[in-house]
């Protein structure tokens, strides 16, 4: 029996619904979220990303702003901006697009946004609160994978769940997340010495390794959930790191590349940001 294929797209809707309601409401008692989002330089991968936060924001009625730096800017001139929007009230969440040109130091700059604005949460203050369950934002990305798997309804209390990838971004917080809700939870990368001896004992199988289809149907235990954090261009477009096609064949539960973390990515972004403003305004900032 083919899987269900967990839409990623749909499920962001729903969220950016939600949110607008939220924002509404907000907005009723004085409160209207602003996100600023900084890009340095002409990568074209980021400009769209930077566009569709823009018009995801529009959406739910958080306003946005944006600061496009050309790729001369100096790390000083960087920081310079991130202290300025760190002082300034009105901006409830600070995004710095990364990558950054090869001039600036990007830990420097993750550790200088304020980590009550940070609503990537790659600042080290707020990686620690995840660690220890008191994350007040958590990074969009792995955030995004657990929503999908509340949303639909697959169990990770008592699962066992393998995680393959161990980046800051995707691996290490998404396995962290996966803790907190009582799964048993295992990380794998590129040393393990026999990954699909691994992957095959996995309920819930998320795959942030950036190989195109590694993941084969032979590396799935059947009827796993299986969660494709990736995104690959090749000749034939946008794939993931799951080899799509044969592994729903197999799993419960999929999600395809693209629709499917991908688009969670932003709706966790635009809810950190209402997370920010509702904060802030508890603390009398408006
Ligand atoms: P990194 O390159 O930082 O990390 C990749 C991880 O995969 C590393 O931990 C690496 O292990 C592991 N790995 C590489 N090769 C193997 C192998 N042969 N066997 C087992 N593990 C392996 O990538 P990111 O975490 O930044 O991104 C991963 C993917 O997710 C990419 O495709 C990226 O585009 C995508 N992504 C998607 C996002 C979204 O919004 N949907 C957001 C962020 C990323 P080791 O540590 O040992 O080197």
């Amino acid at each position: 029996m083919s899987a269900t294929i967990i839409d990623g797209k749909k499920t962001s809707s729903d969220i950016k619904r939600e949110l607008a309601d939220e924002v509404a409401q907000l907005k009723k008692v004085g409160i209207t979220p602003k996100l600023v989002v900084v890009l340095v330089g002409e990568d074209p991968a980021s400009e769209i990303y930077v566009k569709n936060k823009e018009k995801a924001c529009d959406l739910v009625g958080i306003d946005s702003v944006k600061h496009l730096l050309p790729a001369s800017t100096s790390q000083k001139e960087l920081l310079d901006l991130v202290n300025k929007l760190n002082n300034d009230d009105s901006v409830n969440g600070i995004l710095v697009q990364l990558p950054l040109p090869k001039q600036i130091d990007e830990n420097a700059i993750i550790l200088a946004i304020d980590p009550e604005k940070d609503v990537d949460g790659f600042h080290p203050i707020n990686v620690g609160a995840l660690m220890i369950g008191t994350a007040t934002f958590s990074s969009c990305t792995p955030s995004g994978c657990i929503e999908l798997l509340k949303r639909y309804n697959i169990k990770i209390e008592g699962s066992k769940a393998v995680v393959v990838g161990r980046s800051n971004i995707v691996g290490k917080p998404v396995a962290m997340m996966l803790l907190h809700e009582n799964a048993t939870v295992e990380l794998c990368h590129s040393r393990t010495r026999d990954l699909a001896a691994e992957t095959r004992q996995a309920d819930i199988l998320i795959a942030g390794i950036g190989k195109p289809k590694f993941i084969t149907a032979d590396m799935v235990k059947p009827g796993a959930a299986v969660i494709d954090v990736g995104i690959n261009r090749t000749e034939d477009g946008l794939c993931g790191d799951v080899d799509f096609e044969a592994v729903k064949e197999v799993a419960s539960a999929i999600t395809p590349v693209p629709r499917g973390v991908g688009p969670m990515t932003i709706a966790m972004l635009l809810r950190n940001t209402v997370t920010a403003a509702k904060m802030h305004a508890a603390k009398g900032r408006k």
